[in-house]
């Protein structure tokens, strides 16, 4: 079958590989029908995921048809979440699936397990009754598309934010992620949300698909263009939705004393002399998300999305063909595209 695979740092190809088999009870095979790349792919493309294979599968995000595996799921449309829990230790079983003892994830690396990923024609999906999610009726492949991996992550990432409504929250980084931490934050109905990004197309993005105050930092310092936007006031949360030192560092610098900020962009082996007196004498509480917890949030996605309080797929800006995939993820690194979804 066809498949995308990592080539080394700064490649990807679409190749012929084995189609995956049921390897252990519970598997599933799903016939992929919608795939994305995700920023997580980029950090890979870049190097940053350690232990990524040579020819090993990428992709985490997809929705598809089962085609082999356990009885009740097959011949099902299923969505599926990049998080792969075991569903029976003792964290799965308190609903806190991301810190799973068996926690592994979808095409990024021996570090997750090393399962081949969904930028394929086929994927096995390990533990299917946890990891995969029937595509409630009514929705349509690309609607869900999103719930079981970037639009839980902005679910989770505005729960584990416990946004109020006299906040302001500010989320670095107007990609996917924090386009749809918006979103997700938007339900807590805060006092404003500002979308920081230092890439002008994304702050247009922000504001015209969704309506979001954006920032743009392309010219000045975030703390400055923060504090401009808000009469000084600055901040009562923040988000890290990028994924870099440098985010953290100035996330600090445009939150108020006594604030939260949450770590969702992932981080590998970069390190970071975090000042704690200053952080201490500040009572900055600084959280990191981990790995989203997709199956404890998915549902009150997919819930807002049937609804029509959101609508995820007015961030897709480019549906290619799985053979065309290399061009995507050059769409995508290079910031023309905001979301790319293959149809393999
Ligand atoms: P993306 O690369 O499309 O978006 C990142 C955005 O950050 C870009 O718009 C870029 O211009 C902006 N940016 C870069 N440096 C910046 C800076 N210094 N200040 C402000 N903005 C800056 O990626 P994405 O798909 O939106 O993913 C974002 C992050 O979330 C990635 O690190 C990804 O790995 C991570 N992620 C985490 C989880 C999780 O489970 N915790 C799940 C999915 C994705
Ligand atoms: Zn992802």
């Amino acid at each position: 079958m066809k498949a995308v695979v990592y080539g080394g740092p700064g490649t990807v190809r679409v190749d012929d590989v084995p189609e995956p088999k049921i390897d252990a009870p519970g598997d599933a095979v799903v016939k992929v029908s919608r795939t994305a790349i995700c920023g997580s792919d980029l950090h890979l493309l870049h190097g940053k995921t350690p232990g990524m294979r040579d020819g090993g599968v990428i992709g985490h995000e997809f929705v598809g048809v089962v085609t082999d595996g356990p009885e009740r799921f097959v011949g099902h449309r299923v969505l599926g979440s990049f998080l792969i829990a075991c569903g029976s230790c003792d964290f799965c079983s308190r609903q806190k699936f991301n810190f799973c003892r068996n926690r592994r994830a979808l095409g990024l690396g021996a570090l997750t397990g090393d399962l081949d990923g969904a930028q394929a024609e086929y994927v096995r999906v390990p533990d299917a009754a946890v990891n995969l999610k029937p595509v409630p009726d009514g929705l349509d492949d690309e609607q869900a598309l999103f719930a079981g991996d970037i639009l839980a992550t902005g679910f989770y990432a505005a729960r584990i934010c416990e946004i109020a409504p006299d906040d302001i929250v500010a989320i670095f980084g107007a990609g996917p992620v924090g386009l749809f931490t918006a979103l997700a934050a938007r339900r807590f109905s805060p006092e404003r949300i500002l979308l920081i990004d230092q890439d002008p197309e994304r702050v247009r993005f922000a504001r015209d698909v969704y309506d979001f105050e954006a920032l743009d930092t392309s010219e000045m310092a975030p703390e400055a263009v923060v504090a401009g936007a808000t009469d000084g006031r600055m901040a009562t949360v923040a988000v890290d939705a990028v994924g870099a030192v440098g985010v953290v560092k100035s996330a600090m610098k445009v939150v108020r004393d006594g604030s939260r900020i949450a770590v969702v962009g992932v981080y590998g082996s970069e390190r970071y002399e975090l000042p704690m007196g200053v952080a201490w004498v500040r009572g900055i509480d600084l959280r990191f998300s981990g790995m989203a917890n997709v199956q404890a949030t998915w549902d009150e996605a997919l819930d807002a999305i049937a609804s029509d309080e959101l609508d995820p797929t007015r961030a897709i800006t480019h549906r290619l063909s799985l053979d065309d995939a290399v061009a995507g993820y050059e769409l995508f690194e290079s910031r023309q595209a905001m979301k790319v979804v293959l149809q393999p």
